[in-house]
């Protein structure tokens, strides 16, 4: 069978260039960077590349960077370092409601605490309202969080802009940049960014790895204590070889982006044109233009998003429906509900993202099977013989249960 892997939003392959760079240090290169002899100063240079190939992707100097075990880890340091580190100065925290689950729940196990979080509401389009951001500042502002691009829609948030905002309120300004890096230019100065968070899973690299920029001069309490490494700010031994594969993987996501974006995003555009082409009643969850060129969130109307994956499963083909994260409940996305995309839609929202190794032969084919299957899906739907009335969240729930 055809196995075709359109769900590089959830986690990518480990490309074969960084796995090669891994493997010595796995092998001979066993030491522990922190430790004085040879076997220790065979594998610290290489951590210290790595910090260099990651810091250039973003455009800050290798001492702010900092490795960690996940970008979950990033984003948890990142917001309950800056609550513990600014508690004197306020309790107030701004964020928006489609944040992925690492800064959502942070935020609401801080707001346990006495801390009080903002959500920003998005658009139709999942999009954010900058006056709105900067009305919700007070003098008990410590930490803007908003992420760079939506896990979920692809949607780009005008970082630019927030961090002037930021910058002119002299609040710190944190960002989720998992699914940005790699995927478009990130640049932490021109952002205006004082805080970062990228994955090494969702580029090329392994799971278990990432990074956390912290702009010079940022005081932030560290989540794990204990030893010196990464200069007090994240105890632990490092995580040599997926360290040195984080770093290959930033090399060439940098080297790569320009002509990755434009190959990836032709594949997309026709995946997208071919199913609106195809399949009537299909609504675009997110932004047309202001969105990752490799991610194509659609509601097929009347049916259900997790047996649309279930039968594209069948045909080989991975895709997904809310987020990763949250598969396994049958709530529908949190994104998609800060959307207000009606319950029916909701329901149905299905998540292609594309990535290096996706061809177009692997989209003809996703045009291919997909029709036949949302046809065979709407008549068996409850839904889709009410005529297209749309139904309530009560009337949803009693369809669920039969
Ligand atoms: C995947 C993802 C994370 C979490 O990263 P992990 O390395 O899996 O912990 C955080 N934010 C966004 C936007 C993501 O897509």
């Amino acid at each position: 069978m055809k196995r075709i892997y359109m769900d590089n939003n959830a986690t990518t392959a480990v490309r074969p260039e960084v796995l090669e760079a891994m493997l010595p240090y796995f092998r001979e290169h066993f030491g522990n960077p922190s430790s004085v002899h040879w076997a220790g100063r065979a594998v610290s240079p290489a951590v210290e590349k790595a910090r260099e190939q990651v810091a250039k992707l973003i455009n800050c100097s290798a001492a702010e960077i900092v490795f960690i075990s996940c970008g979950s880890e990033g984003d948890n340091h990142a917001i309950k370092g800056t609550a513990e580190s600014l508690k004197d100065k306020g309790n107030h925290i701004i964020t928006t409601t489609v944040e992925h689950p690492a800064v959502l729940h942070t935020c609401k196990a801080l707001e346990k605490q006495g801390f009080e979080v903002t959500y920003l509401p998005v658009d139709k389009d999942g999009m954010l309202d900058l006056d709105a951001l900067e009305k919700a500042i007070t003098d008990k502002t410590i930490l803007i969080s908003i992420m760079w691009a939506n896990n979920e829609t692809g949607n780009i948030f005008p970082v630019e802009q927030i961090g002037a905002i930021a910058k002119k309120h002299k609040v710190r300004f944190h960002t989720d940049a998992v699914q940005a890096v790699g995927k478009i230019p990130v640049d932490v100065q021109a952002a205006g960014v004082d805080l970062l968070v990228l994955s090494g899973h969702k580029i090329g690299a392994p799971k278990g790895v990432g990074a956390l920029y912290i702009r010079r001069g940022t005081k932030l309490t560290p989540l794990i204590h204990g030893g010196h490494q990464e200069r007090n700010r994240r105890a632990g031994t490092h995580n040599v070889p997926s360290i040195v594969g984080l770093g290959v993987a930033c090399e060439l996501a940098g080297a790569e982006q320009a002509e990755h974006y434009a190959r990836i995003k032709a594949l997309r555009d026709r995946l997208e044109k071919g199913i609106f082409d195809q399949v009537p009643e299909v609504k675009l969850n997110g932004h047309p233009e202001l969105r990752l060129p490799n991610t194509l969130n659609v509601s097929f109307a009347y049916i259900e998003g997790e047996s649309l994956l279930l039968n594209f499963d069948m045909k080989g083909i991975a895709a997904s429906s809310g987020s990763a994260c949250t598969s396994g409940s049958l709530e529908p996305s949190h994104v998609m509900g800060a959307m207000c995309v009606d319950v029916v839609l909701a329901h149905s929202s299905t998540r292609f993202s594309l990535g290096a190794d996706n061809t177009q032969e692997d989209v003809d084919y996703v045009l291919e099977v997909l029709p036949p299957i949302v046809q065979r899906l709407r008549e068996m739907s409850p839904l889709y013989n009410r005529g297209g009335k749309p139904l309530t969240c009560d009337e949803c729930q009693i369809v669920r249960r039969v």
